[in-house]
């Protein structure tokens, strides 16, 4: 799925927290949506699945205006959010079937599509534990298995490994990298750790509200004139990562 933002500027009261930003995702590809805390990452991930509404510029899924054919567009996307969105008290299986009820999907095909993300993240072996039985890897993974049971081609994953310990943090990492080239997702991941980001990657370098970086990292370092992405990101918005 194409996804475009096209000059998307919103305020919180008269603050404006986004200016102007305007980018393209491209289909199956892996998006790194890099800014400091503060810079309006999580403000456009709400715009992107509707929490807030569009205040000015346009969002386009596959040519299909959000604004006009919120419905249709809506369908098409996956959302993990920041903070957990699980239901502690259900197991792993219920919080997917759950899911894939609001998402209008029949109980067969629900077991089906469950089982084959649980099998994806190795939480086959989970799958009646209650929620709150596991770690917070493991918890971030079914609620990005739940994010895909409705088979969407647009993955937002809103600075996932928050509270995760490195090992976690990589090991998501990868798997959703892995998803992306397996299945052709469009992958939108938005944190503020430059670890989580290859040079190989599309970047996106957001600050203050403004888009200062748009494109592949290693193109971006070199536009920079800057050895890593750890410094073209230092010298754009003098957040230290060292
Ligand atoms: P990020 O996700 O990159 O940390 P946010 O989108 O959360 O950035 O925040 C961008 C800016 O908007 C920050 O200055 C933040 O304080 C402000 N902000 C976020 N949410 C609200 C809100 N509900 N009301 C007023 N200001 C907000």
């Amino acid at each position: 799925m194409t996804i475009e933002a096209r000059q998307i500027g919103f305020r919180y009261g008269h603050t404006p927290v986004l200016k102007d930003v305007s980018f393209t995702l491209a289909p199956g590809q892996f998006h790194a949506l890099l800014g400091p805390n503060g810079a309006g990452k999580s403000t456009l991930f709400g715009l992107m699945t509707r929490l807030l509404a569009l205040q000015s510029g346009e969002l386009f899924m596959d040519g299909q205006s959000l604004r006009k054919q919120p419905a249709d567009a809506m369908r098409h996307i996956g959302v993990v959010f920041q903070q957990n969105a699980l239901d502690m008290d259900l197991t792993v299986r219920q919080n997917l079937m759950y899911h894939a009820a609001l998402h209008g999907l029949s109980r067969r095909e629900a077991r089906k599509r469950g089982d084959r993300e649980l099998e994806r993240f190795t939480l086959t072996e989970r799958a009646n534990d209650p929620v709150r039985q596991l770690n917070g890897g493991h918890r971030r993974r079914v609620e990005i298995a739940r994010a895909l049971l409705h088979e969407p081609s647009l993955l937002l994953l809103d600075e996932p490994t928050v509270g995760l310990d490195v090992a976690s943090r990589a090991n998501l990492n990868a798997h959703v990298r892995d998803l992306c080239a397996q299945d052709g997702l469009t992958v939108l991941w938005a944190t503020h750790l430059i670890e989580e980001v290859r040079p190989s990657d599309r970047v996106l370098i957001l600050h203050q509200g403004a888009l200062l970086a748009n494109g592949e990292g290693h193109a971006i370092c070199e536009a920079e004139g800057q050895p890593s992405l750890a410094d073209t990101f230092h010298a754009l918005t003098g957040a230290d990562q060292s």
